[in-house]
């Protein structure tokens, strides 16, 4: 087996948990890795005077995989979010979070398998903002009401919501390949293009221009995010691929990590051309961190993600078998699981359950 080299970044909150059960059980599952440990958030202020030190960045440009804790953005420190400054700074263009049944973790449906591929670099979330109250705002105002665009209440604050033909037409084309690639027969687009024409109205016409591309290959539909929600509620297993810009992206992979069990089971990547970094979906939950109660599906089931982007799918499925043979036990769960189940059990800690995956595999 190759030896591969990997940057770890921890993270903070309850990264520390769920990244030191996930080191141990990529481990355990035979994968030669190296790992190397490089640091962001807000505890690497001090030293290097920035939540997300040039150091790291390198680090992941070095060795072009990594995995990530969640990292928490502190507050007035330059950035408006650690997580987003990474995946620009990358240009991990690609976020793609696969929404998967997993029997015993309490989701409310069976047979769920999509996979929500999210734009990571524009939208709403670029970061353009314009305070309420200041000058580059009344401008604005002022510059909107001479365009004849539309009047602004001057008590407001604004955020751009920049939407690109050449972002959406590679995320489009992103969400496609991979359907070819992993053998799946449709790709939804997700937009609200009967509201906001030149932004989701753009997503959407680019979207219909790149599935030209797959046509009589791979299926296209869209749906309006208002009703997307709706129908991801009533029925989840009728969504394959589904393609979303950067915001509705967000709020859908918590909408899916909540069918099927939660934020504690539920995976992602960020993907660019350069580079890779595998994270969970999960913030750093603060509230829970440092007891010991985290779950770490999340992030192990991000590893197993990461195993297969290099090329060892054995010791993805050996984790990812664990994993679904501990669930479907039921003897050990962490807290967030035995909540939805509706168990009255004791939790195990973050530990015990990475302790239970180890056990399995080494059996
Ligand atoms: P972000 O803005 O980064 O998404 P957030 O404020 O939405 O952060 P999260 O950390 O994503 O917060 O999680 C929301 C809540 O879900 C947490 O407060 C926690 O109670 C629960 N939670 C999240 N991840 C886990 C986990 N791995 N195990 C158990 N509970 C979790
Ligand atoms: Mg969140």
């Amino acid at each position: 087996m190759a030896q591969h080299t990997v940057a770890l970044i921890p993270g903070d909150g309850i990264g520390l948990e769920t990244s030191t059960a996930m080191r141990r059980v990529v481990e355990a599952s035979g994968a030669d890795i190296e790992w190397e440990v490089v640091e962001a958030g807000a505890h690497t202020i001090d030293e290097c005077g920035t939540p997300l030190p040039e150091s790291t960045i390198e680090a992941v440009r070095r060795n072009k995989v990594a995995i990530k804790g969640p990292v928490s953005t502190p507050v007035g420190k330059g950035f408006r979010s650690v997580n987003v400054a990474l995946r620009q700074r990358l240009d991990l263009y690609a976020c793609l979070r696969p929404v998967l049944s997993l029997p015993g973790a309490g989701g409310r449906y069976e047979g769920v398998d999509l996979v929500i591929v999210r734009e990571n670099s524009e939208d709403l979330y670029a970061g353009i903002e314009f305070e309420e109250g200041s000058a580059e705002t009344a401008e604005l105002i002022s510059f909107c009401e001479r365009a004849g665009a539309g009047a602004i209440r001057p008590d407001s604050g604004i955020s751009i919501k920049p939407v690109s033909v050449t972002a959406t037409r590679n995320i489009v084309r992103y969400a496609f390949d991979y359907a070819v690639k992993h053998g799946r027969s449709k790709v939804t687009a997700v937009h609200k293009a009967n509201i906001m024409k030149h932004t989701d109205g753009l997503f959407l016409r680019v979207a219909r221009e790149v599935a030209e591309e797959y046509a009589g290959r791979i299926g296209f539909e869209d749906r309006i995010i208002d009703a997307f929600c709706m129908n991801m509620v009533i029925d989840p297993t009728q969504f394959d691929v589904v393609v979303f810009p950067n915001l509705y992206g967000d709020i859908a992979s918590d909408l899916g990590a909540g069918l099927v069990g939660g934020l504690g089971i539920a995976p992602g990547a960020n993907i660019g051309s350069e580079c890779a970094v595998f994270e969970a979906v999960h913030g750093s939950a603060p509230d829970i961190a440092g007891k010991n109660i985290a779950n770490p599906t999340a992030e192990i089931l991000s590893a197993a993600m990461m195993l297969d982007h290099l090329g060892e799918p054995a010791c993805a499925a050996r984790i990812r078998d664990a994993v679904r043979a501990v669930y479907g036990a039921g003897r050990v769960l962490t807290a967030d699981i035995r909540r939805t189940t509706g168990s009255t059990r004791a939790a195990a800690g973050c530990s015990e359950f990475a302790d239970a995956l180890i056990a399995e595999m080494t059996a």
